[in-house]
């Protein structure tokens, strides 16, 4: 099998909350996110997406993914889409970097893979995991009160993972972990995501003064080593997110003892292949993950919740729906949350069928 031809949509996601908040003042209304899809010469297509999550919170912007992907195309068409190892180092040939460029494309070769076979894609990835897994929610930087009320609100929805964005003034993030604990049943979960926000003699004032409550400190400061620093000094459960985007990263926190869990985001990664590499070694090293990506519509939905529904049970921190924060849907078939969990398609492939009439025509047409 070859691929023929590879386009990608731009599809713009507003929120039902209508911004998203997070550390140090930085915001997004509308989310970019460009939908790829990879043709073959057996009529099959495979579908892709990458949503950065705005500008500036990874290296990674939304018009960089499609000028990547552009890039990147030409030296694609004719590859075989369902060697996926070998796709992957053929990417990793052409275009040095640029992991999130490489995501969508892996995810569409993915979704290729599971057609073929007839399989859905947590089949290849693994296996499938019980029923359904457990979700959390963002909880968009807000006054504490406004972010308890939201816990309250996301609680009565179902969720049980509540991930409250703070990286702001430490006194104030103080009180909105306490005001956000003061919400939470048995059973429940608190993680603070500074999101890199603070400096590390903030970060240590925090969880001192937060000492008391049960809840999840991530990536409290920017560097890898101001979040040792911060880790060495603090008795709460520990997240690294932003500073691990290999196995390197993943071998050197895991020698220091410098997380408890950490992020693996797809694109972060570069895609399904590296990111199902990373969950393994996870696994092997006894970390517990939070599956997710960067963001996303229907189709990163449908690919996280492949990824999360073949990883086991106990290693799954938790995982995220995406489409349900946006207004937008552009792909039927996209699991759909129930009581603040989420399950993968049972069809083959990823289990998504863009609707053509919202991605409207592809800015990027190669091969052919
Ligand atoms: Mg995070």
């Amino acid at each position: 099998m070859k691929i023929t031809r590879i386009l990608a949509y731009r599809v713009e996601l507003p929120l039902h909350e209508g911004s998203y908040k997070w550390s140090g003042g930085k915001s997004v209304s509308v989310f970019d996110s460009t939908v790829v899809a990879v043709e073959t010469d057996a009529g099959v297509t495979g579908y892709g997406e990458v949503c950065p999550l705005g500008p500036f919170y990874l290296p990674a912007y939304a018009t960089g993914a499609r000028t990547g992907i552009a890039e990147l195309a030409p030296h694609l068409i004719g590859e075989d889409p369902t060697q996926l190892s070998k796709l992957n180092r053929r990417m990793d040939a052409a275009l040095l970097g640029h992991p999130y460029v490489k995501s969508a494309i892996d995810m569409a070769c993915w979704d290729i893979l599971g057609k073929v076979t007839g399989q859905p894609v947590c089949m290849l990835l693994g296996g499938r995991y019980g029923d359904d897994f457990g979700l959390y929610r963002a909880i968009s930087q807000e006054a504490p009160a406004a972010m308890a009320a939201r816990v309250h609100e996301y609680r009565s929805a179902g969720y049980r993972r509540f991930q409250l964005k703070v990286g702001g003034d430490p006194g104030e993030d103080i009180e909105r972990i306490r005001a956000a604990a003061a919400e939470l049943q048995p059973g429940d979960r608190l993680i603070a995501d500074a999101n890199t926000g603070w400096l590390m003699h903030d970060a240590l004032r925090v969880v001192r003064a937060v000492r008391d409550i049960d809840v999840y400190i991530e990536q409290p400061c920017r560097t890898y080593e101001e979040c040792l620093t911060v880790r060495q000094h603090c008795d709460h459960p520990f997240v690294l997110d932003e500073n691990v985007d290999g196995l390197d990263m993943l071998l050197r926190g895991h020698a220091d003892r410098a997380m408890d869990v950490v992020n693996i985001k797809i694109s972060k990664f570069g895609g399904l292949t590296k990111a199902r590499q990373a969950r393994d070694l996870c696994v092997s090293l006894g970390l517990a993950m939070t599956i997710e990506d960067s963001w996303g519509g229907d189709i990163v939905t449908a690919a996280i919740a492949h990824l999360a529904h073949s990883t086991p049970s106990e290693f799954l921190f938790t995982s995220t729906d995406f489409n349900s924060y946006v207004t937008v849907s552009f792909a039927s078939g996209a699991p759909q949350r129930k009581h603040g969990r989420l399950a993968a398609s049972l069809q083959p492939g990823l289990g998504v069928t863009p609707k053509l009439d919202v991605l409207g025509r592809p800015l990027i047409e190669i091969g052919g």
